[in-house]
This record gives C-alpha cells, sequence and structure tokens, in this order.
C-alpha cells in the first residue's frame, strides 16, 4: 500500500508548475468590488544602489489580497483591469496605499523614494497628471519622492495629451522612469520623446547575463547609453551574487531582486530595513 500511495504521489521533475488554485476568469464586478474593498494593494520591493550599498527606494507592486483566493500577483488581473477599463482606479487606488504607506513610514525626507507603475496608455487621458498631483498634494507627500514607471503595452495613440500630462508631472518635481527596458515597444522611441530619470534593464535580459556573452553585451550597451543620457541604471530581476557582481562590474547604478528581497507587505518594510542593513552593505562589497 505504502509503495503505491508513493507511486500515484510521484511527480516527475519536469512536470509544469501546479497552476493556481482558481483559474476562474475574474469578471468586471469581481474586480471593482476587490478595488472598492481595498484588496487590491501595492507590496514593496527595495532597490538598492551598489555604490553606497543602500536601499535607495522600493518599487510598489501590486497584490489583490483575496480572502478566499490568498494573495494574488499582478500577472492574473492587470490585462483584466486594463480591458475591463479599471487602470485608473487602481492607479489611484495603488497610489493612495503609496502615500498612506510613506506617511506612516513618516521621515518624509529620509525616506527613500517610492515607484509606482503606470501604463502608457494612461497618460492619454487628459485629467491623469491632474489627479496624481492632487492626491499627492493633499497626502504632503513630495512629489520628487515619486517615480512613475512607464511600461508601453502598446503604441500611444495621442501623444500629444501624454506629453502634456508628462509636462506637468515633471514640473511638479515627478521622476519618471522607463521600465522593462529592452522589450515590447519600450525602446529607443519612447526615450526621445520623454525626459526620463531611470533606465530599467527588464529581467529577460538580466537573468541570462551570467550564461550568454552576447546578452552581457547587450546589457552592457544599454547601460552605457542609459548613463550618457544621464539616467539612472537599474537591473531588475537580480537573483544570485554572480549576477550582482557581474552588474556592477558593468557599471550598473542601482538593482532589484529577490537577492534582496521579493515584495513584502507595507508593515514589513521597517522592520526589513532594520534588520537587513548590513547584509546588504555587505553583498554590495562581495
Ligand atoms: P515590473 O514593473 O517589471 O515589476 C518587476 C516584476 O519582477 C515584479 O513582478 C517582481 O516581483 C518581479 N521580480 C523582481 N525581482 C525578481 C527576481 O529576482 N526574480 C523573479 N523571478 N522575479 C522578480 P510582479 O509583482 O508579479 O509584477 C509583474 C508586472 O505587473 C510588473 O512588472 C508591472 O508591469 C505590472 N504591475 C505590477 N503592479 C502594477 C500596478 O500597480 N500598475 C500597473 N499598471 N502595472 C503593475
Ligand atoms: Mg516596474
Ligand atoms: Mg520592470
Ligand atoms: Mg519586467
Amino acid at each position: 500500500k505504502l509503495l503505491l500511495d508513493k507511486l500515484l504521489r510521484y511527480q516527475p521533475a519536469s512536470l509544469p508548475p501546479v497552476p493556481p488554485r482558481n483559474r476562474i476568469r475574474p469578471s468586471a464586478l469581481d474586480l471593482k468590488r476587490a478595488l472598492r474593498l481595498n484588496q487590491i494593494k501595492p507590496f514593496y520591493q527595495p532597490k538598492v544602489a551598489l555604490q553606497q550599498g543602500e536601499v535607495v527606494g522600493f518599487e510598489a507592486l501590486a497584490r489583490w489580497c483575496d480572502p478566499l483566493k490568498g494573495i494574488v500577483p499582478p500577472g492574473e488581473f492587470i490585462d483584466l483591469v486594463s480591458e475591463y477599463g479599471l487602470l485608473k482606479e487602481l492607479t489611484l487606488a495603488m497610489l493612495d496605499c503609496v502615500l498612506a504607506d510613506m506617511n506612516a513610514w513618516n521621515s518624509l525626507d529620509l525616506f527613500p523614494s517610492v515607484s509606482l507603475n503606470i501604463s502608457v496608455n494612461q497618460l492619454e487621458d487628459p485629467s491623469f497628471a491632474n489627479h496624481i498631483i492632487r492626491n499627492v498634494k493633499n497626502a504632503n507627500i513630495n512629489p520628487t519622492k515619486i517615480l512613475l514607471e512607464i511600461t508601453e503595452s502598446a503604441l500611444m495613440k495621442d501623444q500629444a495629451v501624454a506629453l502634456g500630462n508628462i509636462g506637468r508631472l515633471k514640473l511638479n518635481g515627478f521622476g519618471f522612469s522607463i521600465d522593462d527596458y529592452g522589450t515590447g515597444f519600450s525602446s529607443m522611441q519612447q526615450l526621445s520623446h520623454i525626459a526620463f530619470s531611470e533606465l530599467k534593464i527588464d529581467r529577460s535580459f538580466v537573468c541570462r547575463v551570467s550564461e550568454s556573452e552576447h546578452l552581457c553585451n547587450i546589457v552592457q550597451s544599454s547601460l552605457d547609453m542609459g548613463q550618457r543620457l544621464g539616467l539612472t541604471t537599474v537591473a531588475e530581476g537580480v537573483e544570485t551574487v554572480e549576477e550582482l557582481q557581474l552588474l556592477r562590474a558593468m557599471g550598473c547604478d542601482e538593482i532589484q531582486g529577490f537577492l534582496f528581497s521579493a515584495p513584502m507587505p507595507a508593515s514589513d518594510v521597517l522592520p526589513w530595513l532594520n534588520d537587513n542593513g548590513a547584509r546588504i552593505a555587505n553583498l554590495c562589497r562581495c
């Protein structure tokens, strides 16, 4: 019986990962309800400056905290949010949580910056900048502490409106980051129009950088270009010390990835910072 039991449970290592428990596609109502009940909130992943060996910021990444399904990652709902026309609600919900968290962390000037993800299509809404500026002002947060990470998942239709929004946000002190650089539409096309302050190299390049000289060259040229344009360069998805060392040698400014931490709930941020300062400084020196 024991043997039979074992055989029935046997899973070869090559089987694909077990799919998430609940594969039912959430409806627009499900997502609206989740937003209304504040179930979609930011988890925070640290961004570390290699020279200083210090945390210089956190990226806010959306998580749907559902009492039944548990913590649902954005890969399972962001596209639907967009399809249902709820991206603006999501961004404002995320922003409000980020502002409340920043105020709870309570050291307005000392605390590192927070990055928020926005999709480029949202910039085509003429009222976008005003909403963001108003909410940040009302929360008494300095806009220079906020970086907007732009992923271009589709071509911009109304560039004039988008550039107007960006201009207003920049005038108010917000920073812009080009996310997932090297993939899809996140490209030189964008760089030529928008005054970014940061360039994030996509994880798909970073995770294979130690395997291939070819990829190494691609990453190196992206870093060089970023530097020439005066941008802070960030590599996302760094998981190993080897990758850190390579990227540091290549002149990358900042690093984000599971090597330091996976995204964590807001309540873990301060304790995590207290417990990990020395480990991070050591990792950056090694
Ligand atoms: P992104 O902005 O490029 O975020 C980086 C993703 O890489 C995150 O996935 C993060 O958890 C993951 N990551 C970071 N370090 C590592 C690592 O070392 N190893 C691995 N395997 N993964 C790592 P996440 O949180 O699942 O987010 C996926 C994407 O969903 C984000 O990619 C972003 O495009 C989108 N997203 C997340 N939150 C929001 C949001 O509030 N609004 C919008 N519009 N999009 C969002
Ligand atoms: Mg991002
Ligand atoms: Mg990214
Ligand atoms: Mg990415």
